[in-house]
């Protein structure tokens, strides 16, 4: 089968590769979209941690398709079915399983391989992470679960309540289901800030109530003066550099939260006000991944359009071209997410 192959940093190749075969438990996919996403951009030009992925590897982690071929015992899900899966599992039975996070599992299997013909889903992800396409949503959408998934579980933990402000630093794919999510959940007013402005004219598109171009005015200025002078309740940091996870911290107003969103590149480290954490009372959360409740949850979203991912797909393309479509994503100031086809 044709796929996109990973060697390491900038060195993606389109191969011939064998078609995985079913053993116990699992289940194959004919992939029929992947989407394009910021950590598969961050892994191709920076690397990644190695127990998240391994290289080579087929690359790509958001899919969604129809099964070809399940494992005899199985009773679900039958051949034919639309289904997305992944990209991780828990084991349920480690100490972080039996807290209920999940999403910090010891023993978290990862899957990679959406850009590719066919994609193989573990005997335990088939178990857990696995879900039915409802027939009238796209096989685009339903490769958003993932993104959606990660951003559900950081909005519960940033803990946006009906009335408040959030600013949202970074309007990308992350940033932008961040919007749609914070107005979903109440947000009387959202604020987004990036350096494009092509990609602030989205987020106005879809929703935003203010923009702050933070390459030509400063953000901390601009927040506060559309916050009567007190900062966000909420402050999103939605790009996973150290400059703008503090930049965060100075946008939130006093007993507010900042959710750190965006994972920075490893062995790095931010500078932190102590008078903010103590006379401020500011909350500073992190959060990473999504437990399987929450790519459930997030397939019913967009499954009701309750949270309408469809605008995010701004370009399709064929899995021939990936190299292309992320040297596009690079450099593009309009592209958001490029849905791949095999
Ligand atoms: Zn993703
Ligand atoms: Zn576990």
């Amino acid at each position: 089968m044709k796929a996109a192959m990973l060697y390491g940093v900038k060195d993606l190749r389109i191969e011939d590769v064998p078609k995985p075969t079913v053993q116990t438990g699992e289940v194959l996919v004919k992939i029929r979209a992947a989407t394009t996403c910021g950590t598969d951009l961050k892994i191709l030009n920076r690397g990644y941690v190695e127990k998240i992925i391994k290289l080579p590897t087929i690359f790509g982690h958001e899919w969604s398709g129809e099964v070809a071929e399940t494992s005899p015992e199985l009773e679900w899900p039958t051949k034919g079915m639309r289904i997305r899966a992944g990209n991780s599992a828990p084991c349920l039975h480690c100490t972080m399983c039996q807290q209920g996070k999940y999403n910090l599992c010891e023993n978290m299997i990862w899957l990679w391989g959406a850009y590719a013909e066919y994609i193989k889903i573990p005997a335990r992800m088939v178990l857990v992470n696995t879900q039915e396409i409802p027939e009238h949503v796209s096989y685009e959408e339903a490769a958003i679960t993932e993104p959606l998934a990660c951003v559900l579980h950081g909005a519960e933990e940033a803990n946006v309540k009906l009335g408040d402000t959030v600013a949202i630093i970074g309007a990308g794919p992350i940033g932008l289901l961040h919007l749609l999510t914070a107005k979903k959940m109440g947000a009387a007013k959202t604020i987004m800030i990036d350096l494009i402005q092509e990609r602030l004219d989205f987020a106005q598109k879809l929703g935003a109530d203010a923009t702050v171009n933070s390459g030509k005015e400063d953000a901390t200025t601009a927040v506060h003066s559309l916050t009567g002078g007190y900062g966000a309740d909420i402050v999103i940091e939605a790009i996973g550099l150290p400059a703008t996870w503090e930049q965060a911290l100075k946008l939130v107003r006093k007993g507010g939260t900042v959710l750190e969103f965006g994972g920075c590149p490893p062995g790095t480290q931010i500078r932190l006000d102590t008078e903010l954490l103590h006379y401020g009372e500011v909350a500073v959360r992190g959060a990473f991944h999504a437990t399987p409740v929450h790519f459930r949850k997030a397939l019913s979203l967009i499954a009701s359009r309750t949270i309408d991912v469809r605008p995010l797909v701004t370009r399709k393309m064929k899995l021939d071209t990936l190299p292309t479509a992320f040297d596009i994503l690079s450099t593009s100031k309009s592209e958001i997410k490029i849905a791949i086809t095999p």
